[in-house]
């Protein structure tokens, strides 16, 4: 922690001179104008663990004066796979392709996902995650039969230690074939039972159509959200993504369906693609883009050089008011070889892959307010009078300086209190792999 936060009277401070994207601000103050880079400079009062106002800068007579460092809200990681994260030493992928990457799993996973190796790379990944900032994570949990019964109770039980610190939702990972027949009721059911959301990674097939009338209604029977996998590829006939949109809208629908990956877009025919946005407005389904994972396994050839990014049309699904999220995905698994549940670099690594920038404008919701209201958390995600003091404030100033270092010497403040922002170290985890 910077020493100068060690000092502040916490009970009620007032931090002078922040810089905050406009975009994460709500109620601005009156005459506070952004900048041409979307900023704002204000000063943000503190108490009792809330933000208790927000006013122009120099307004209020400041504790600590912050230079101009900039703030943001504690970051909402959508989408993630806190069960794989951390098996590479064990279970590295050998080419870095998706079809090794998943076969690597499943024989990690078969082999290894007892209940105690689950729960102590679970926690890597939490810990990891909150010295960063994060405040809430959904995981995906891988759900082939025997896991599901494995790893759902060590996450109820993590859901309980990090209740405070990291707000938590589950995803069952599955295919849809999983969710046919008794054994898929029993699925949908446990997922019901732990207040989980309902995944799967739609494929195409001759079934398709008709396993998604059965996952619908078996989310439909217990008023469960939907969270997929979908069109992980650059394959420009991938269609999943429509058919899961023609499904919810066949099925009336009301709840949220969350589409992961989207990649395909990325390759499909203009014209086409206009209409798949129509379809994905009218079923109400948001997009989360996962830029590193997407850009580590997308256009991967040995021996040939990447010619694509992977990622999905963040600015076309933007524009047509798709409701856009980034997210860290994998980590340190044969998904994603590296990672640090890190969502500065999910956004600094995203800004560079996907031109997110000139201007940075509304971006930075896609990893605090907008995912913070998908999973219904309140006051997350946003810089507002009433909501948490949960902040994170950098050493750099304006765009050019915090997008150009790490920023490893970031204060997290939770609760309005500086946290101890040490890592755990990686030997902690030797012993999963002696
Ligand atoms: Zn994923």
């Amino acid at each position: 922690m910077d020493p100068i936060f060690a000092e502040l009277p916490f009970a009620r401070c007032v931090l002078g001179r922040a810089t905050v994207p406009a975009a994460l601000v709500e109620g601005a103050p009156e005459g506070v104008e952004p900048d041409r880079d979307g900023l704002v400079s204000v000063d943000l009062e503190l108490a009792q663990g809330r933000i208790a106002r927000i006013a122009p800068a120099g307004a209020l007579r400041a504790d600590l004066d912050l230079g101009r460092r900039m703030v943001w809200p504690c970051p909402v990681d959508i989408h993630t796979h806190l069960d794989k994260g951390h098996i590479w030493p064990r279970a590295a992928n050998p080419d870095g392709t998706f079809w090794s990457a998943l076969e690597t799993v499943r024989a990690d996973r078969e082999r290894h996902w007892k209940a105690a190796d689950v729960a102590a790379r679970m926690e890597f990944g939490l810990r990891c995650a909150f010295a960063h900032g994060t405040c809430a994570i959904r995981t995906h949990l891988d759900n082939i039969p025997p896991q599901a019964a494995i790893s759902w109770p060590v996450f109820a039980e993590m859901r309980a230690r990090w209740h405070g610190r990291i707000a938590l939702q589950a995803v069952s990972l599955a295919m849809l074939e999983h969710y046919r027949g008794p054994e898929g009721r029993d699925l949908a059911d446990l997922v019901a039972a732990h207040g989980g959301i309902l995944g799967v990674v739609p494929l195409v097939g001759p079934e398709l159509d008709a396993d998604l009338d059965r996952f619908f209604a078996l989310a439909i029977e217990r008023g469960l959200e939907i969270d997929c996998h979908v069109d992980e590829s650059l394959d420009p006939g991938a269609r999943t993504l429509d058919h899961l949109a023609r499904a919810a809208i066949r099925h009336g629908y009301r709840g949220r369906i969350l589409a992961g990956h989207c990649c395909s877009l990325s390759t499909r025919d203009p014209a086409e693609v206009t209409r798949t946005i129509d379809l994905l407005l009218e079923a109400g389904i948001g997009v989360v883009s996962l830029p590193m994972c997407n850009l580590y396994l997308q256009d991967r050839a040995a021996g040939r050089t990447p010619r694509r990014r992977g990622v999905t049309l963040l600015h076309e699904l933007a524009a047509a008011g798709v409701p856009v999220m980034l997210a860290s995905d994998n980590c340190r698994d044969p998904f994603y070889a590296y990672g640090d549940h890190d969502l500065w670099e999910v956004f600094r690594e995203g800004v560079r892959i996907a031109h997110l920038d000139h201007p940075i404008g509304s971006w930075p919701r896609a990893l605090t307010t907008v995912p913070a209201q998908w999973m219904g958390l309140e006051g997350a995600g946003r810089l507002a009078v009433g909501a948490p003091a949960d902040l994170v404030i950098f050493e750099g100033r304006a765009w050019s300086e915090v997008l150009s270092r790490p920023e490893s010497g970031r204060t997290v403040l939770r609760g309005g209190r500086p946290i101890d922002r040490r890592l755990p170290s990686y030997a902690e985890l030797d012993f999963l792999f002696a």
